[in-house]
């Protein structure tokens, strides 16, 4: 198929646009570079060796939308491009708004426009909110308890709108839980442009050197070592969970969620331990209070997953934690040149 990815020079995106090339699919990458740099698709494409067509624009910008559809003419569009920072959402709701969710009314407005009928939409767990039962199943009530995370609901309630209104549309609705990890080759990963906001990432910088301490946000949760767990995926699972999702979606209509995840949860002690494991370093943490906000367990049922899109996970905890200290210790400064 031809598929077009917004926001594919992303962490999630770069690696989803290997594993796209890998099953035959031709990809055309869409992004503003508001989070990323072009250096990411000279990198795929040397892992790659195929094609991958570019455009540079904002998916708010519907003349450049169009242009692109019209060169490119997708059959489904996987939608990255997007804001996922929970603290940044609270203090720019608007601009979150904005680009989350009338940056995807723009792109389905474009996609109309040229008979694209099939869009995979990057949403997250977090539309779920305080669990009211565990793991979350997708008939989980949803209740997001930030700005970033009503952002995706509301782009979903459109999305599943628009895939009511017509035969033949296609939403998938994929609520990833906690990514983390990096490709194999170590040349593409996740590369935060400031202090990272997530757990992982953070911890990568703590034992390459570049921070000092890991602050653990509360110790005094309802968990078996009183902080926070979560269901960590590696990205290259995700990633094959969007072709999946693309091979679902040519046959399927109307819009449908799926909960991506591994169905098991480690806490904060645990990912130090895998790291420091991975790493041969030593990771000095300090407790801190709890990060407001936050919520004592996130774990997925990710069995409609496999039921219905023929994807589960395969990589472990310690696969996470080596292919993010390979990535992190071989570009300790990410993209940016040495
Ligand atoms: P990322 O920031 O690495 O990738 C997003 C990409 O979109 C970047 O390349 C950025 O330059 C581009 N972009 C941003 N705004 C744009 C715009 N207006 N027009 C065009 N391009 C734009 O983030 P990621 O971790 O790869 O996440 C991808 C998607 O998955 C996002 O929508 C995010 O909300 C969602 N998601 C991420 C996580 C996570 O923890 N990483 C969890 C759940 C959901
Ligand atoms: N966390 C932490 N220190 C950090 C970042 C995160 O203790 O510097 C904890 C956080 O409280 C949560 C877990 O790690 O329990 C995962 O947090 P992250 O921000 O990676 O993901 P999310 O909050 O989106 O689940």
């Amino acid at each position: 198929m031809r598929v077009l990815v917004t926001g594919g020079a992303g962490y999630i995106g770069s690696h989803t646009l290997l594993e796209l090339m890998a099953q035959g699919h031709e990809v055309c990458v869409f992004d503003n570079y508001s989070n990323a740099t072009p250096d990411v698709l000279t990198r795929v494409r040397s892992l790659s060796n195929g094609v991958i067509h570019d455009y540079v624009g904002d998916v708010r910008d519907s003349d450049k939308l169009d242009e692109v559809l019209q060169d490119f003419q997708p059959d489904a569009v996987i939608h990255f491009a997007g804001l996922k920072a929970v603290g940044e959402s609270a203090e720019k709701p608007l601009y979150y708004y904005d680009v989350n969710v009338s940056g995807t009314l723009t792109l389905l407005r474009a996609m109309a426009r040229a008979g694209c009928k099939k869009l995979i939409f990057s949403s997250s767990a977090t539309v779920y909110g305080e669990p009211e039962y565990l793991p979350y199943d997708e008939a989980h009530p949803t209740n997001p308890t930030s700005v970033y995370g009503r952002t995706k609901l509301m782009a979903e309630s459109i999305l599943s709108d628009w895939a009511a209104a017509g035969d033949d549309r296609t939403a998938v609705l994929l609520r990833y839980f906690n990514p983390v990890g990096a490709h194999a080759s170590a040349q593409i990963g996740e590369d935060p442009k400031d202090v990272p906001n997530n757990l992982m990432p953070f911890i990568a910088q703590v034992a390459v050197g570049k921070r000092d301490v890991l602050q653990v946000f509360g110790e005094d949760y309802d968990t078996p070592d009183g902080t926070g767990l979560r269901d960590y995926i590696h990205v290259v699972d995700l990633a094959r969970a969007h072709v999946a999702a693309i091979d679902y979606a040519a046959n399927a209509h109307g819009a449908r969620a799926f909960n991506i995840g591994t169905g098991l949860s480690y806490s904060v002690r645990d990912m130090v331990s895998a790291f420091e494991k991975a790493s041969g370093q030593q990771i000095p943490t300090k407790t801190v209070p709890r990060r407001a906000g936050d919520i004592a367990v996130m774990q997925a049922d990710a069995s409609r997953a496999k039921a219905e899109l023929d994807w589960e996970a395969t990589h472990g905890l310690d696969d996470m934690a080596a292919s993010t200290w390979a990535w992190q210790s071989q570009n300790p400064d990410g993209y940016e040149q040495r």
